[in-house]
């Protein structure tokens, strides 16, 4: 792999060679091509990259997909992204509900949600920054949503605060909609970063430059997407149909207003269905690590069922679902290939 700024990246990690330093992405689109490409093994010994909580998929609590699953089975007809279908509950997937005869259905896009058949489903929403203002547009058109969206920053916040982080890859395409601006409250360093491998490679290099200066500032280098002040328009609606709620994150459990939910109690499935919902049982503890993946902590690998028994046709975890945005799905193709 040639490439100007990994030869930098060497010889400042070389410079630095006393100093080990962890840096973190926290995007499924940026994890993807970290594996793809393997940047990961020819970073110096020194810099170690590990991936957070990016995965829409993979961070939804295992009680949110109970929740939509028991509101399926109890006869209300959901909809949902084509990944969330597969992502197993404690008693069974969306997609085992609508093998039962349930009425399922999965969407390509939000926007399907405003055709006349399903305007009466609830939609199951989830995502980050990215995704949410196709959901709030959707609440402006009076659809009901079980909403599962996250903001970024209150979970990279605790990262800080109980690991070891020196910095963050920030999203690019979240910063697209919130702007850059919305990074400078983390006192770490951080660069936002493009998708292409060379992107990705050279944002690193830029993090490695303001860590080891101790520097706690935001570099934006993905300016050709992300401004500073980011999508205001899709900021606004986002504030007009959405307001902030304890979300609960897999593997970290609830955190303080990370998450969006419907302003009008009318369209929040949560509020709309509370009875159906109160008889979900707390979901059990069981052997997959994506919890501890999504925070760091452990590499796919690390979990004894990958690849035996958690496979993207069978899978255990959430972080086995999507094979470009889970660690495991994305791990799991990058060893088959
Ligand atoms: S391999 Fe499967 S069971 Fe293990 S952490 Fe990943 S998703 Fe969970």
């Amino acid at each position: 792999m040639m490439n100007i700024y990994l030869e930098k990246i060497r010889d400042i990690a070389s410079e630095y060679s006393s100093k080990k330093v962890t840096i973190m992405e926290v995007c499924g689109g940026h994890t993807n091509t970290i594996m793809q490409y393997g940047i990961r093994d020819v970073l110096p010994k020194n810099v170690r990259l590990v991936s957070g909580p990016g995965c829409p998929v993979c961070v939804t609590d295992q009680r949110d997909i109970d929740h939509m699953v028991a509101l399926a089975r109890a006869g209300i007809p959901v909809a949902t992204y084509g990944d969330m279908m597969h992502v197993p509950g404690t008693k069974g997937s969306l997609e085992k509900a609508k093998e039962e005869g349930k009425d399922v259905k999965m969407v390509m896009t939000a926007m399907e949600m405003l055709e006349p058949e399903n305007r009466d489903r609830v939609f199951f929403g989830i995502g980050f920054e990215t995704t949410t203002p196709m959901t709030a547009y959707l609440l402006h058109h009076g659809i009901t949503v079980y909403s599962a969206h996250k903001v970024m920053p209150p979970p990279m916040k605790i990262l800080v605060k109980k690991t070891d982080i020196d910095g963050f890859l920030d999203p690019g395409h979240v910063s697209c909609i919130t702007g850059a601006k919305i990074w400078e409250d983390l006192t770490v360093p951080q660069v936002i970063a493009g998708f292409k491998k060379d992107q990705i490679i050279r944002a690193i290099y830029k993090l490695l430059q303001l860590i080891f200066e101790k520097k706690n500032l935001v570099i934006n280098d993905y300016p050709e997407v992300v401004s500073y002040e980011g999508n205001q328009k899709a900021q606004e609606l986002i504030e007009q149909t959405m307001k902030p709620y304890n979300a609960r994150w897999r593997g970290m459990g609830p955190i303080l207003e990370s998450g969006l939910e419907p302003r009008d109690d009318n369209c929040n499935a949560r509020k709309k269905y509370a009875d159906i919902l109160l008889d979900v049982k707390k979901a059990p503890k069981t052997a997959c690590r994506c919890g501890e993946i999504l925070q760091g902590k452990c590499e796919p690998t690390d979990c004894p069922l990958f690849g035996s028994i958690c496979t993207p046709r069978n899978p255990i975890g959430a972080c086995m679902v999507s094979e470009t945005e889970g660690a495991c799905g994305i791990a799991y193709k990058c060893m088959e290939s």
